[in-house]
């Protein structure tokens, strides 16, 4: 059986050729990452034709996901690397968005940055991270629209350096005019998901879901984006619940998050996350640095595989690379790890127990959920091979995904966006069906007969059928059949 826990890997300089691209996919690959924090709309047109050809050639569904970088802080003011000493005063002054990038400070020692009212945000004593924990330091004076830094250590500021007030919620708008260009981009492209950095409260999301429907309209557009809230701030973590609510996934994007709040909460906003989103039936990626020293060397270390394994354990839907795929030296050989690891994992996994252990929020809810549980518990006492769910818009994959079964979910959808989407869920294989049957016995032979020419199913095997009738109705999962294959 194939991998139940999806991988995604982020594309780079080390990536964006069709062999890796094709290399990546073979190793385990469901989902690619692009980084709008370092990406071009044209590097990332030539990006999706590349994933595009493969998951073609291959057959397989492969999801693209656009990342966009959303309201970070940065420093302005100079274009050439400062030298820091320990214990200098840096001043950070509050300047206008608009011209910033080009803005050039007069003072040395006088930097500016796009957050407004600095001296209203930061107490005297306030810690101070810059270049995402290269520097530290506390806020020793404050002026008008200023304040004074002293820096704890010393090294080379770098332009536009990332700057992180820990604990503050920043009142900048959620949007920039780039982010706007990238999620317009994404719908004409009809990328399967964009990933929002430093979501703060369900109103982010809904900006945004409001966004997409709006340039949809305009380009005359059905579209199928799903959002994931990426959480990496206290305030994103402080509202996790109406987070997830108004998400379609979650990822839990622990770089920035060990930089905005203390490191050593991390694990437990972690787990606390992954929780949340299995309870909502919503997926959940597990992000960064997850084999991080295999940039450099061609093994991990010990630590870094019980984190993957760990992550797995705890139920993530996913586990993402970042720095590994896109700019490290074993990019291919990255995933086959990572990939050997979660079949170590699901090997051990007593999915059983798992099953016994399902919360009784998550057995009873509305009919499709009461469905998907029963639809699991037959397929557990009949020993089936399989679930085959027929499912108009993913969802009722979902549910089951949710459950964590030991068997496959064997997803038909008529729908080619959506059924890439599904390459991020939990133990979800998608197939794509003609659509053509009005009749449930004509659609489950259908599928049946797909499963059968994809050596999934045999002569003999018993398989529980999930769907809604009437079908192609979404919402409707109101059926469960057991089918023995002859
Ligand atoms: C993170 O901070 O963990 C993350 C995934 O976001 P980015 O890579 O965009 O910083």
């Amino acid at each position: 059986m194939d991998k139940r826990t999806k991988i995604v890997a982020t594309t780079g300089p080390v990536s964006e050729n069709p062999e890796t691209i094709q290399a990546l996919v073979e190793a385990g690959v469901d989902v690619f990452r692009l980084n709008f924090s370092h990406k071009s709309h044209d590097e990332a047109d030539r990006a999706i034709a590349m994933i595009h050809d493969v998951r073609k050639k291959l057959r397989k569904p492969i999801a693209i996901m656009a990342d966009i970088k959303g309201p970070a802080l940065r420093l302005y003011g100079y274009s050439e690397k400062i030298q820091i000493a320990k214990g200098q005063e840096l001043i950070i002054q509050s300047h206008d968005p608009i011209g910033i990038e080009s803005s050039k400070s007069d003072e040395a020692g006088t930097v500016f940055t796009n957050l407004p009212n600095i001296d209203r945000i930061c107490a005297i004593g306030q810690k101070i991270i810059l270049m995402d924990g290269y520097f530290t330091g506390k806020v020793v004076g404050r002026g008008k629209d200023s304040v004074k830094v002293k820096i704890e250590n010393e090294g080379e500021l770098r332009p536009k350096a990332h700057l992180t007030i820990p604990g503050a919620d920043y009142p900048i708008p959620f949007l920039t005019e780039k982010d706007i260009a990238d999620i317009n981009w994404a719908v004409s492209r009809d990328i399967e998901f964009v990933a929002l950095s430093f979501v703060r409260c369900a109103t982010d999301i809904e900006e945004v879901r409001r966004l997409v429907q709006r340039t949809a309209v305009s380009m005359s557009k059905h579209t199928h984006i799903k959002l994931i809230a990426k959480i990496e701030s206290a305030k994103g973590l402080a509202n996790i619940d109406e987070i997830v609510q108004a998400a379609d996934g979650i990822m839990v994007a622990r770089g920035d998050m060990g930089v905005e709040m203390p490191i050593e909460n991390v694990p437990i906003a972690q787990k606390s996350i992954i929780r949340k989103g299995y309870l909502a039936a919503k997926p959940v990626i597990t992000a960064t640095q997850m084999l991080e020293s295999m940039i450099e060397n061609p093994m991990p270390t010990r630590a870094e595989v019980s984190d993957v394994a760990n992550a797995c354990f705890d139920s993530t839907s996913a586990v993402m690379l970042s720095g590994e795929t896109a700019m490290g030296k074993y990019p291919v050989q990255v995933v086959s790890v990572m990939r050997s690891i979660i079949d170590t994992v699901e090997k051990q996994f007593d999915y059983l127990d798992f099953h016994h252990d399902v919360p009784p929020e998550v057995q009873n809810g509305d009919i499709p959920a009461i469905m998907s549980y029963n639809a699991v518990s037959v397929a557990y006492r009949c020993n089936a091979k399989a679930l085959i769910v027929l499912t108009e818009t993913g969802h009722a994959a979902r549910l089951l995904s949710r459950l964590r079964p030991r068997m496959p979910i064997y997803a038909f959808l008529t729908n080619e966006g959506l059924y890439h989407q599904m390459a991020l869920n939990w133990g979800v294989t998608p197939f794509l069906h003609s659509g053509k049957g009005t009749r449930l016995d004509a659609v489950v032979d259908e599928a049946i007969t797909i499963c059968k020419k994809e050596n999934l199913l045999t002569a003999g095997d018993k398989v529980v059928i999930v769907a809604g009738l009437p079908l192609a109705q979404q919402g409707s999962t109101n059926m469960i059949r057991v089918e023995t294959i002859e």
